[in-house]
């Protein structure tokens, strides 16, 4: 079966920065067909549950009390993607709009609800490595004969 990332969140792990989860149920029909290998880089990165709400401004995470916290967000990263290459994993679904996670959009650093066109600091790495990355918003797309 093929391997696939998954953001631990949406498993429903309770991984979130308010130590809640994103638990989405069709994640439950994916696991028909890969194995799923559970990530949450911002605490594989060292941060910890709960933790201040951080978002990506440039190429450093901030934390809503100010704070620089990028080490942690990039530490996370490369710890996914070594399991990428130790597993040669071709496939993530990560949680959209995570300063960490996020594939096509995430908060723009304002702390005001403002989405912009950009990628988290996990997502970025993977898809600079050739990893394709899904979100909850396409989710059917990993679902065989239901493109
Ligand atoms: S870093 Fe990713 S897996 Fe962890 S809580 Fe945030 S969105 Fe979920």
């Amino acid at each position: 079966m093929e391997k696939i990332l998954v953001s631990a969140c949406l498993l429903g792990d309770n991984c979130k920065y308010n130590g809640k989860n994103n638990y989405t149920k069709e994640i439950e029909e994916i696991k028909q067909y890969y194995e799923i290998i559970p990530i949450c880089p911002e605490t594989m990165g060292g941060l910890s549950i709960p933790r201040l709400k951080s978002e990506r401004k440039g190429n450093r995470a901030i934390n809503e009390k100010g704070q620089d916290v990028t080490k942690y967000f990039v530490k996370g990263a490369d710890q996914v993607l070594n399991i990428v290459k130790f597993l040669h994993i071709k496939k993530a679904l990560l949680k959209e709009n995570s300063p960490s996670c996020g594939v096509k959009h995430i908060y723009d650093g304002t702390f005001s609800n403002k989405l912009v066109d950009f990628q988290g600091f996990t997502s970025e790495l993977l898809i600079k490595a050739g990893v394709e990355c899904f979100t909850e918003e396409n989710i059917k797309d990993l679902i065989p004969n239901k493109k």
